[in-house]
């Protein structure tokens, strides 16, 4: 069986800033070919659930007070990493519009609901790393 990094909210675990989660039914599908390892990089870095919501501004992350919560976000894509690493998972399956899991869209850091093509944090270390990320949009790819 292949084995592959997915979105804890997408596995419906509650775990984005309002304390949801973005559950999709077609997830279904693909464990009858993944093994699915969930990473929620926001949590994993330590912020909490629930949370203010967060954007990238360039290579920094703050969340909608002000604070600058980058380390979080940086420390919670080094271990999304290592899981991929110590797993020797090649693929990815994350939510897009994230600013940790966004993979072709991020919100533009002005808390405005603007939309802008970018990578949220983990994406990127990821895909830098040669991990393969695909959206939600794209599982019959991955089937
Ligand atoms: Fe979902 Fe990723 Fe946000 Fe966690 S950081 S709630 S896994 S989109």
């Amino acid at each position: 069986m292949e084995k592959l990094l997915i979105s804890a909210c997408l596995l419906g675990q509650n775990c984005r800033y309002d304390g949801g989660n973005t559950y999709l039914q077609s997830i279904e599908k693909l464990k009858a070919k993944y093994e699915l390892f969930p990473v929620c990089p926001e949590r994993q870095g330590g912020l909490s659930i629930p949370r203010r919501p967060s954007e990238r501004r360039g290579e920094k992350v703050f969340m909608n007070n002000g604070e600058d919560v980058t380390n979080a976000f940086s420390v919670g894509a080094v271990i999304a990493l290592n899981i991929a690493q110590k797993n020797h998972i090649t693929k990815a399956l994350l939510k897009e519009k994230s600013p940790s899991c966004g993979s072709k869209q991020i919100y533009d850091g002005t808390f405005s609901r603007t939309l802008i093509p970018g990578l949220g944090v983990t994406a990127e270390l990821l895909k830098k790393n040669g991990i393969q990320v695909y959206n939600e949009n794209e599982i019959e790819e991955l089937l």
